[in-house]
């Protein structure tokens, strides 16, 4: 039989970009498909993204094309969301990513895209390929989103005003203060873009749904996804749970002066705070949380971002560091705690043993990058799926902590943020050894999944197998 040929669309975003390759490579490795990325770009792809192909092109494991970017800017409202951009651009790429095919030497057995790029499954009856979503998120959030359509229908006014969280059949109800800003005002036609999101994923006849989660972590949710009830009536389509698909810790690193410093670090001993690809906070904000950390008298490492308010013209990082922190703050921490600009190897730091807590948005990659390594988590969210995300790790799964209300809504004082600190690393609090216990077991639930036989393991064979059958039988 012929290798099968994996076709993966990434939608524009490093977000979206990283769990694609990452899946791809988890296809080539595990199961030696042949994989074609083929990545649709904002315009031009910043370094990160450009780092993240060239190392998975690195690995061989992956062919990685990007896309020439499509102009949507004639159509699309400039102050539309970012959600609604990707999904138009996904939309507009369709004929784009049809020549990429007609020019490819073996035609692709199955097509997968993630859940923004349902606009372009079309595609795959055209040229006979099996099809499949990719939801790099968690079965929760795939839950809330393949019903939000029913809610559309049976909830009247809006979600904000109603008290009790609603209900999702066979999962934890959702609480408005956890939905996506996108999804709180109904009058918005950006609201209609995520119940569309929300129908399209069962409704575009895809023939299932990867998710990036695993049994032990959501066992009830993929249930009732999965099994005879109105959640499953809903989703139509199988639901394969794969995950956790992390970015792997790179070759051997570099001495530089972020592992330098970790090295001469006490074991789980250091905060690790960044807040994704593109979080970044108020100026107010960075002030507390700076104020906080020197408070706390514990260790950190810190990826700062240039805050949102500051309007300085200089790119040179230490400017933005100085500007961002209060006055003396690095004299004062020195040896204490390291602050680094813009971008630091994530995973690598994550894999480090002195690495004890992460301060995060709770971008679901960042979630898995920190539970793969048995890390808990301050809780920071800052938009889109986040607030779930933090939600589901405080309250359900019991690795996080976070305050009572969520940090985008109001300043977070420094106190705040130095017994959040204190909680997470310090080894007398009762809470803090609560959650570093539940990471550590979660860790090894992360092992578990993908031994061979694990649940994710089987999973992904069981799908392939599904996939080539149904590429086969598209064909004859
Ligand atoms: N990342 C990184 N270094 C940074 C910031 C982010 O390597 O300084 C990586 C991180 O490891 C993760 C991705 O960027 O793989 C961010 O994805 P996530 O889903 O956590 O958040 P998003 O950026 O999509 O909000």
């Amino acid at each position: 039989m012929e290798q099968p040929h994996a076709l993966l669309v990434a939608s524009p975003g490093l977000g979206h970009l990283i769990p694609i390759l990452e899946l791809g490579n988890r296809l080539s490795s595990v199961l030696n498909f042949r994989v074609t990325v083929l990545a649709v770009t904002s315009g031009s792809s910043s370094l990160a993204e450009t780092e993240a192909i060239r190392a998975v092109v690195a690995r061989g494991t992956c062919e990685v094309t990007e896309l020439p970017s499509v102009d949507i800017d004639y159509f699309v409202e400039p102050d539309a969301t970012v959600f609604t951009k990707i999904v138009e651009k996904m939309r507009a790429t369709k004929p784009v990513v049809q020549d990429a095919i007609k020019l490819m030497t073996q035609k692709p057995t199955v097509m997968i895209v993630d859940f923004l790029g349902t606009g372009m499954m079309s595609i795959a009856d055209d040229v006979g390929m099996a099809k499949y979503v990719y939801v790099a998120s968690h079965a929760w959030f795939l839950a809330v989103l393949v019903y939000l359509p029913v809610l559309d229908k049976v909830v009247e006014g809006e979600y904000i005003d109603i008290k009790e969280p609603m209900k999702i059949p066979g999962c934890r109800p959702v609480g408005a203060d956890d939905l996506m800003e996108t999804m709180l005002d109904r009058s918005n036609r950006h609201y209609r873009e995520c119940v569309r999101c929300g129908e399209e994923i069962p409704m575009t006849m895809s023939d299932g749904v990867l998710v990036n989660t695993w049994e032990e972590l959501q066992g009830n949710t993929l249930a009732a996804l999965m099994e005879d009830g109105e959640l499953s009536r809903v989703m139509k389509v199988p639901v394969y749970a794969i995950g956790p698909i992390v970015r792997p810790n790179g070759p051997t690193k570099k001495p530089n002066s972020i592992f330098e410093w970790l090295d001469k670090q006490r074991e789980r001993s250091v905060l690790y705070l960044c807040l994704g690809s593109g979080g970044t906070l108020s100026l107010e904000q960075t002030i507390e949380l700076a104020c906080g950390l020197e408070l706390s008298g514990q260790r950190f490492m810190w990826v700062l971002r240039k805050p949102a308010s500051y309007l300085g013209e200089s790119s040179n990082d230490d400017d933005l560091v100085s500007v961002g922190l209060p006055e003396g703050f690095l004299d004062r921490t020195r040896g204490m705690g390291l602050v680094v600009t813009q971008w630091a190897p994530q995973v690598e730091i994550l894999s480090h043993g002195s690495i004890g807590g992460f301060l995060s948005h709770c971008g679901w990659s960042s979630v898995l990058e920190s539970l793969t390594q048995g890390v808990p988590i301050v809780a920071w969210p800052l938009y889109a799926e986040q607030w779930m995300n933090a939600a589901f790790l405080t309250e359900e799964i019991g690795v996080a902590i976070r305050t009572s209300e969520l940090p985008s809504k109001r300043v977070i004082s420094r106190e705040e943020v130095a017994s959040l600190v204190r909680k997470v690393l310090g080894e007398e609090d009762e809470e803090g050894r609560k959650v570093r216990a539940k990471a550590e077991e979660v860790r090894v639930s992360t092992e578990r999944a993908w031994t061979q036989g694990g649940s994710s393991h089987s999973s992904l064979l069981e799908w392939a197998k599904r996939c080539c059958l149904l590429s086969f039988t598209n064909n004859t």
